[in-house]
């Protein structure tokens, strides 16, 4: 229901302010005070991360082209699309992720990325790369394809895409999880079906041009590259 939606944005939001923030920034670093699950989950994070890097480079030279990414964490993306020359405007719903960020391009003297605090769908503009890396896991299903529609009329050209698999091995796997929560607060995580997520991309236009899986023990991300068909 729309309570739902509004619900699970402000929970995702303060989550990603408070414990979820400190979380996250500890695994999308190279601290070493993150525990073995932790470290397994910025491993598998890493390798989607090298993934897209390595099609873009393959692609050749992104310099100068406008890159959007969208729920974009610490920057763990935007920042090395930005050392390769794109022209980097990245957001997050988290003003702490957002902040964070702009600190860490600021840290490395980057100049041609720019980071701001939003929600995903008040996202504006139209750029050639629109990203969004392993943020669906906070989207209810009857939202996903709203979503997929926003990012595709924010992208002239591209969209890359990634989500946790809805499969059973995963359903099982997070109701295990579920009946052991531990002691850390954490936000609801949405699975999503790999046809339902192909199915919205080509209803906005775009069609696959490539795909990945990254998994590890406790990751697990399928990643699309969607072109403008
Ligand atoms: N994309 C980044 C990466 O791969 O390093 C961060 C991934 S992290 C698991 C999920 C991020 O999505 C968080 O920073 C969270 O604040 C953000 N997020 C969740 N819902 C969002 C929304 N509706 N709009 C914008 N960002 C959102």
């Amino acid at each position: 229901s729309v309570l739902n939606v509004v619900d699970d944005k402000t929970e995702v939001r303060e989550y990603f302010n408070t414990e979820g923030f400190n979380r996250w920034n500890k695994i999308y670093s190279e601290s070493d005070e993150v525990n073995s699950v932790q470290l397994d989950i910025r491993t598998g994070h890493d390798q989607t991360i090298q993934k897209i890097l390595n099609w873009v480079k393959d692609d050749g030279d992104i310099s100068g082209k406008s890159v959007c990414d969208c729920g974009c964490g610490v920057g763990s993306l935007a920042i090395p699309l930005a050392q390769m020359g794109a022209d980097v405007s990245a957001s997050d719903i988290s003003d702490a992720m957002s902040s964070e960020a702009a600190r860490r391009a600021e840290s490395l003297g980057i100049s041609n990325a720019n980071f701001y605090t939003s929600d995903l769908e008040s996202v504006e503009g139209k750029y050639d790369t629109v990203s969004c890396v392993d943020v669906a896991i906070h989207y209810p299903t009857e939202q996903m394809a709203g979503m997929i529609g926003h990012l595709c009329e924010l992208s002239d050209r591209r969209v890359i895409f990634s989500f946790a698999p809805k499969t059973w091995w995963f359903v099982a796997l997070k109701k295990i999880g579920e009946l052991f929560p531990g002691p850390s607060k954490t936000t609801r995580a949405y699975l999503h079906e790999e046809e339902v997520v192909k199915k919205a991309l080509e209803d906005s236009g775009f069609k696959i041009a490539r795909e990945e899986f990254t998994g590890t023990n406790f990751y697990f991300s399928k990643l699309f590259e969607a072109v403008k068909a």
